[in-house]
């Protein structure tokens, strides 16, 4: 089904004003061929288009949103904070409440910085591991994405995947000059970079369950294996747990894996659905940063009120009974994959259903879903669009590309739960062609 009369009417309306008629370029819906929804609202796990058709959302903002949307004691905590007034600029309360929450349920955390984007959070993070290791060199993965500054903009994740950008016009070759990019899961290869150049690495950077090229689950002797080569050298080992941050557990990828890095980046879920971004780690190493050390980073808007506040409820919710929230989170999550599956292994299709928690991907191809990013094939795009083209029709609205993964939120209930699977059996007939 296309987008609806008003949809369109605003895409058009919106085209002539912003770069495809967007604020961040997959939303534009070029990835399946198609024209943005344009949303008027959302409650739950549902958003109602500007047409006024429902979809069930497994989209979730991208990830922030676990409570689901509009979470009714999210809404009336930024309602109160709002009308207390929106920013200071100056040192609040909600800060201090939302970093004691961060440090009481990450054990390797002592001390956050807030800000306000994922971007910033690791680009910050970044500066700070060159500022106390004295060293320039940065190793990343290829497909995990950790924002878009510039010297990070290299293989990096699914907007750029999407579009087969291996990188951005606009970056100066010697801005990525000192960044390293490696396959995911390759033993040799890392082993290799840091036995030649070990002792120039400031940071290896990872997302611990990259979750931006498709879900490319990593093996645990991998992630252990970067922890004790960064320890050997003297690099600091960084998780972008923008993602995984407080989704799959209260210790992120690093409490699930048992592995200590030692700078953590967050963003999505540690903002409830409002724009906050954090790093964190030692005492030690946490106070490098200005105005206790010598590196500089700084935001107008970092540690607002309301966004903390939005960050705070969530946090709390999460955390309140020993975890109650991530364990109804996983069995919603086993319900969801179980039944996909089943719906993918019914259309006589041999593709696959990946979960870490409440995160889900499909992998459309046959075989063991795919650890590295080179080794998901290209043709995986056209089964997506027209899985989602008839996803959109039997109203469940998917990521608007083939590399992004499904949220799941505590306001996906059971009912909700065995609808998606329902429309599943009858558009994974569709997109098997
Ligand atoms: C989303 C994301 C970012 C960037 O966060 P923004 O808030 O979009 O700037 C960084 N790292 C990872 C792993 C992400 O998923």
């Amino acid at each position: 089904m296309s987008a609806g009369e008003r949809s369109r009417e605003l895409y058009r309306r919106a085209c002539r004003l912003m770069p495809a008629g967007v604020s961040s370029p997959v939303r534009a819906f070029r990835s399946v061929s198609s024209e943005p929804l344009f949303v008027a609202s959302a409650a739950g796990c549902r958003i109602t288009d500007a047409d006024g058709r429902e979809y069930l959302d497994y989209v979730g903002s991208w990830g922030p949103l676990i409570l689901g949307h509009a979470a009714p004691e999210v809404v009336a905590a930024v309602c109160r904070a709002a009308a207390k007034g929106t920013s200071y600029g100056a040192p609040c309360a909600e800060e201090v409440e939302l970093a004691e929450l961060v440090v009481a349920a990450v054990p390797h955390i002592e001390m956050v910085r807030f800000v306000s984007s994922g971007t910033e959070a690791v680009m910050s993070a970044v500066r700070l591991a060159r500022g106390v290791t004295g060293r320039d060199v940065v190793v990343k993965f290829s497909g995990c994405y950790h924002g878009h500054a510039d010297h990070l903009l290299v293989s990096a994740g699914s907007g750029l995947a999407t579009f087969s950008i291996p990188s951005s016009a606009g970056v100066p070759a010697s801005f990525t000059a000192h960044t390293i990019v490696l396959p995911l899961d390759d033993v040799d290869a890392f082993h290799a970079v840091m036995r030649d150049r070990g002792q120039e690495i400031a940071a290896v950077l990872i997302e611990p369950i990259p979750a931006n090229a498709g879900l490319l689950e990593q093996r645990p002797e991998f992630l252990h294996l970067l922890r004790d080569e960064c320890t050997g050298c003297g690099a600091l080992l960084i998780f972008d747990e923008v993602i995984s941050g407080f989704r799959v557990g209260p210790a992120g990828a690093a409490g699930a894996y048992g592995i200590t890095p030692d700078l953590t980046t967050y963003g999505k879920v540690i903002g409830g659905g409002l724009p906050v971004g954090a790093y964190g780690g030692p005492r030690s190493t946490m106070e490098h940063l200005a105005p206790l050390g010598p590196v500089y980073q700084a935001g107008t808007l970092s540690g607002n009120p309301v966004a903390m506040t939005a960050g705070i409820t969530t946090l709390q919710r999460l955390l309140a009974d020993g975890g109650a929230a991530y364990r109804e989170l996983d069995r919603l999550g086993a319900r969801l994959q179980c039944g996909l599956q089943s719906a993918l292994d019914d259309a006589a299709t041999s593709w696959s259903v990946v979960r870490a928690g409440s995160i889900l991907w499909l992998s459309l191809q046959p075989g063991q879903p795919p650890r590295r990013y080179e080794d998901i094939d290209a043709s995986v795009a056209i089964r997506y669009a027209r899985l989602h083209a008839a996803l959109l029709d039997r109203g469940v609205y998917l990521a608007p590309s083939a590399y992004e993964v499904m949220f799941l939120s505590l306001a996906h209930d059971d009912r909700a739960i065995d609808e998606t699977i329902a429309a599943f059996h009858d558009a994974a007939l569709a997109a098997r062609g």
